[in-house]
């Protein structure tokens, strides 16, 4: 069984006590004792001191009656009387006082009786002193009855003495034997109650040592709490059940900016925001209510506002721990300001958002040009600028959605610009003056966004009442001049500016570049294909289609029929009304033959003033029919020089079919110029059919 050590502690003390108490009763019991003791031996000492007396007074008589019979002084004769009495008195005394010895009382009954006689005998000799003289009182006291009974009395007397004394000293003896076992009994009841009071003393002192080194210990860890506490950069405030703060750290301090003086004992609520200080306080009390358990709790609280001595707020991560200390809850809350960390998560968002912008403007950019290089591709492919307007119809009405707008050319004499392109209606004339346009007067992009300040091209303003919210004109430079604009207009606020204006400018150089191209294109294969007197296709032409034409007339397994026709007597002609009128005959006659054939068919110029036909899928019957009327068309043309008319001319013509008359380019060809051959020698003005022998040739 293990005691507590104030069960020890009391058991200690309780046994010395009871030790200790014994030993004083013993005590009080052992001087009870020594004064009954001491009381009896004055009493022994008081019996044997009246024994003496008594011895004395006998002696007294003694000396009297032998004075006497010297003397026969009668002082000493009375003066005996008075020593018997005494005598009587003082054994009557002795007997009194040794009541509780028998044989003493016995003794002094003897005693008194001998005394008597010896009273009697000193009577006696005394009286014989008086009759008889000193010599027979002499010889009285010296019989032997004198004797006796002197000697019976000092025997008693003794043996009264004596008996006292033995009494006396066994008394004594007791007395000490006693007070000796009772001085052992204190030393060794002292010696275990101090052993007892020195063992609780030992215990107390190791309990107190226990004690101190838990409590250097508990110091040391408070002083190290403390440091960790003071240390810490979180904020640390401890408040009580009543919500009074009673910690408040040095991160606290400097988060805050309130001293922990100014706030110790304040309600923990003025460190929150006035607006959420009610959401807390039951926050709180309902943490407090939320365990009974009397350990340690916590939670996470999440983040709160704090509120600092200024004034200001900052967000703050949070944490609430209670802890119960003698039946009272101390709520603990750790805080850490994380206006930094939100700063950064703010930072990180708009970086976020601004990244996702740029992905979306990357995205749209990548769209963009995605559909620009599409675009682009098809212009590539165009032959004809007509062709180019259909793909930058489609192009630019998916390019700039929610707007709408046009391409507008300038034309050759760069005066007038007119609409090529349009898309969603847009308010401009489709027709208007260069000047009409800033874009186009300046040679730079201008861009209106807002109507009622900007200055407006005349070209929106005079074509309707309506007006976009905003539009833009972005010239189209080609070769280092203006062919025409881009126009946007918008409706919608901030569109063009945002997201417009960039590929607008992008796509307004690759449309000027394709349309640039293209136009230069055409001006160049004209001047290649093309005769510049007539207009008609030239004889290099002629010789690409014509092999082109027979692969596909020997592949549909169709005819072609081949024309070739030459002015009569034109050096005649040239004489008589000039080359220039010559020229002018030979420009009508193109446009005459140009009129007079089917679109699919192709009028070539030969040389001079010979002309060669191609009618795809044409029969024999059927090209001679057409050569007929051509031959009898020509005859029609009226022609004026000067305001002089001119006269009328003839052709002659030779007809030739492939694959009849040759299954070659140049036999067909040489079949028809053969009978073109004929038909002059046989007197112009006519229409021969090749030989059909002339085939193989
Ligand atoms: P024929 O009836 O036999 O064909 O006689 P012709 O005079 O028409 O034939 P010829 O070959 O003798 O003369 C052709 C003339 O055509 C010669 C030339 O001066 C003229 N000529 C050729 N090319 C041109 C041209 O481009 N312009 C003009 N004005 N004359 C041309
Ligand atoms: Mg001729
Ligand atoms: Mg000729």
């Amino acid at each position: 069984m293990k005691w507590s050590l104030k069960t020890t502690v009391l058991t200690g003390c309780t046994l010395a006590i009871t030790i200790l108490a014994t030993v004083s009763g013993l005590s009080y019991w052992n001087t009870i004792r020594l004064v009954e003791t001491s009381q009896d031996l004055v009493e022994k000492h008081k019996v044997i001191s009246e024994i003496q007396e008594l011895i004395a007074l006998i002696e007294l008589i003694k000396n009297q009656q032998e004075r006497y019979i010297v003397t026969a002084d009668k002082n000493y004769f009375y003066g005996y009387q008075e020593k018997y009495i005494l005598i009587q008195k003082q054994l009557d005394y002795i007997q009194k006082i040794t009541q509780d010895n028998p044989s003493h009382q016995n003794r002094i009954s003897i005693l008194k009786s001998l005394i008597d006689d010896q009273i009697n005998l000193i009577e006696t000799s005394m009286n014989i002193r008086i009759t008889d003289g000193l010599e027979p009182a002499f010889r009285f006291i010296q019989t032997g009855e004198n004797q006796v009974v002197n000697e019976k009395i000092s025997q008693l007397i003794n043996q009264l003495q004596a008996e006292e004394n033995q009494l006396l000293k066994q008394r004594t003896n007791a007395t000490i034997s006693t007070t000796k076992k009772i001085i052992s009994a204190i030393i060794m009841s002292s010696i275990l109650a101090v052993g007892l009071v020195s063992l609780a003393g030992f215990m107390l002192y190791q309990d107190v040592k226990k004690r101190r080194d838990i409590e250097e210990k508990l110091r040391t860890s408070e002083a190290q709490f403390s440091g960790i506490v003071d240390l810490a950069q979180d904020a640390i405030i401890s408040f009580n059940q009543q919500q009074e703060i009673i910690l408040f750290n040095r991160g606290a301090e400097h988060l805050f900016g309130y001293f922990a003086e100014e706030v110790i004992g304040q309600p923990f609520e003025m460190l929150l925001p006035p607006s959420y200080q009610k959401i807390y306080h039951q926050n709180i009390t309902d943490f407090a209510d939320s365990t009974k358990a009397t350990h340690r709790t916590g939670k996470e609280w999440g983040e709160i506002e704090g509120f600092r001595k200024n004034g200001t707020e900052f967000p703050a991560e949070a944490s609430i721990s209670k802890l119960e200390v003698n039946h009272q809850q101390v709520f603990t809350v750790m805080l850490r300001d994380i206006s930094h960390k939100k700063q950064a998560e703010k930072a990180l968002e708009e970086t976020n958002q601004k990244l996702s912008g740029w992905v979306g403007e990357l995205e749209r950019y990548n769209r963009d040009l995605k559909q620009i290089s599409v675009m682009s591709d098809l212009l590539q492919a165009c032959v004809t600028v007509e062709e180019a307007y259909q793909v930058i119809t489609g192009s630019l009405k998916r390019l700039f959605p929610n707007t709408s707008g046009g391409v507008f050319m300038m034309n050759e004499s760069r005066h007038l610009v007119e609409a090529v392109v349009i898309w969603e209606n847009p308010e401009s004339q489709r027709l208007f003056t260069a000047h009409e346009c800033w874009a186009l007067r300046r040679g730079k992009r201008h861009l209106v966004v807002d109507i009622n300040t900007d200055l407006l091209c005349q070209h929106l303003t005079s074509a309707s009442s309506f007006l976009p919210v905003e539009y833009a004109c972005i010239p189209m430079m080609a070769q280092g001049e203006a062919i025409g604009i881009l126009h946007l207009s918008s409706h919608r606020k901030g569109q063009l500016v945002q997201t417009h204006k960039a590929l607008a400018e992008t796509v307004a150089e690759h449309i000027a570049l394709a349309l640039g191209n293209l136009k230069l294109r055409e001006k160049l294969q004209t001047q290649n294909i093309r005769d510049p007197l007539t207009g008609l296709f030239n004889r290099r032409y002629l010789e690409e289609s014509l092999a082109r034409e027979i692969y596909y007339a020997e592949r549909k397994q169709k005819c072609l029929g081949i024309v070739m026709l030459d002015v009569d007597h034109f050096k005649k002609f040239n004489d008589n009304y000039g080359h220039e009128a010559g020229d002018l005959l030979l420009q009508e006659l193109g446009n005459f033959l140009q009129s007079s054939i089917r679109k699919s068919d192709i009028a070539c110029r030969y040389g001079g003033e010979e002309f060669l036909l191609m009618l795809p899928e044409t029969n024999l019957e059927t090209t001679q029919q057409r050569a007929e009327i051509l031959r009898e068309g020509v005859k029609t043309i009226n022609l004026y020089y000067h305001r002089q008319p001119l006269e009328r001319i003839s052709i002659s013509v030779g007809v030739a079919i492939f694959p009849e008359h040759g299954l070659t380019r140049e036999a067909v060809v040489r079949a028809a110029d053969t009978a073109l051959y004929r038909a002059k020698n046989e007197g112009r003005d006519r229409v021969m059919i090749a030989d059909e022998t002339k085939q193989s040739e």
